[in-house]
């Protein structure tokens, strides 16, 4: 259920509807809007009966869910949810670049990397320190030396720190050295590991599944806001068809799909969707061109040594030449009318 305040709703009218709510044994998402409050309940298997909330001070209507999706939902939150990470965002108007290696691999690679990134204007750097590999036998990140790498980057630069956690102690981990949680694709329906990230401080990049339908990662993310933890990131990262000349297939059309139904930013990863160094600057445009609030890139100094993703990794200069270009196609886009 939804129930949505008048607009000279107090905090006081609020705070009784919230009571309501708990008080009923379910759990009262109050989101603010530039006109109203609306207010999701979650907690609840069925209908929740909407008579109670009808008559009390400040509610202009309660209206009942049938869709799955509730705190993603533009029903909930017609603006454009704009994710705060300290000084810097994803979602607004400035096109997001997070940018760097696809793992932390030393010192010197990283810092090569980040301060190619730090003059390029992004404000966001990637780089695991945990890596999901295919193979055991593969390189598997360097852990939480590597986490005390990205902090010392962030210390260096000021650039933000987007980093994958694969479970939940690595969710611990994360929330000391870094800004935001990566979840992979290949744990978009760990559920234990979305409820965690969602009682986290910090922002959620949340990757789509490598077969996820819309329903299904949209699903993921309601799953870590219904913790408590709005700031969630999608990325579109490409899933897997039958295509045999790119890694993954990237979906750009799940950017008008995603707006059409939900209020989050989605940026677009054209390095994991195409898994080539050549289709990554193509993909990255037309994502911008799309309509993406952002871009995560991988970047390597020297990507013939990178020990994990080499093969779609962009040279410094690459990225340099990137950056120029989508930002350019940024300018020339407006902002998308809702719809
Ligand atoms: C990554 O960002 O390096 C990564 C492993 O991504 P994904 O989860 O999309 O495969
Ligand atoms: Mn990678």
């Amino acid at each position: 259920m939804l129930i949505v305040m008048k607009a000279d709703a107090t905090e006081r009218d609020i705070a009784e509807v919230e009571r309501v709510i708990t008080e009923l044994g379910f759990r009262p998402h109050s989101v603010p809007g530039p006109s109203r409050t609306a207010i999701c309940v979650t907690g609840n298997q069925g209908p929740v009966d909407i008579t109670p909330f009808e008559n009390l001070r400040g509610v202009a209507e309660a209206i009942r869910v049938t869709k799955p999706f509730k705190l993603v939902s533009v029903d909930l939150r017609p603006e454009k949810t704009v994710v705060k990470v300290g000084d810097a965002q994803i979602g607004g108007e400035e096109l997001a670049i997070i940018a760097g290696p696809c793992a932390v691999e030393n010192r010197e690679q990283v810092f090569a990397v980040a301060e190619t990134v730090r003059r390029s204007g992004a404000r966001f750097f990637r780089g695991g320190a945990f890596k999901p590999r295919t193979s055991p036998y593969a390189f598997q990140g360097l852990g939480e030396d590597g986490l005390k790498i990205l902090a010392e980057v962030r210390e260096a630069t000021g650039l933000k720190i987007v980093t994958e956690a694969l479970d939940e102690s690595g969710v611990d981990l994360v929330e000391r050295y870094a800004d935001v949680i990566q979840i992979g694709a290949r744990n978009m329906q760990n559920f234990s590991l979305l409820r965690r990230a969602g009682r986290s401080r910090l922002p959620v990049l949340l990757k789509r599944g490598l077969s996820a339908m819309l329903d299904e990662w949209l699903l993921a993310a309601e799953y870590v806001m219904s913790e408590g933890n709005y700031n969630v990131v999608l990325c579109e990262r490409g899933v897997r068809t039958f295509a045999q000349h790119t890694r993954n297939t990237l979906d750009l059309a799940a950017i008008p799909a995603v707006r059409r139904i939900s209020h989050l930013p989605v940026v677009i990863d054209p390095s994991h969707g195409t898994g080539h160094n050549y289709m990554v600057m193509p993909l990255a445009r037309a994502g911008v061109a799309a309509g993406a609030d952002g871009l995560i890139i991988e970047v390597h100094d020297h990507p013939e040594r990178a020990l994990s993703d080499g093969a779609q990794a962009l040279t410094l200069e690459q990225y340099e030449h990137l950056v120029s270009e989508v930002r350019a196609i940024h300018d020339v886009i407006a902002p998308a009318p809702v719809g």
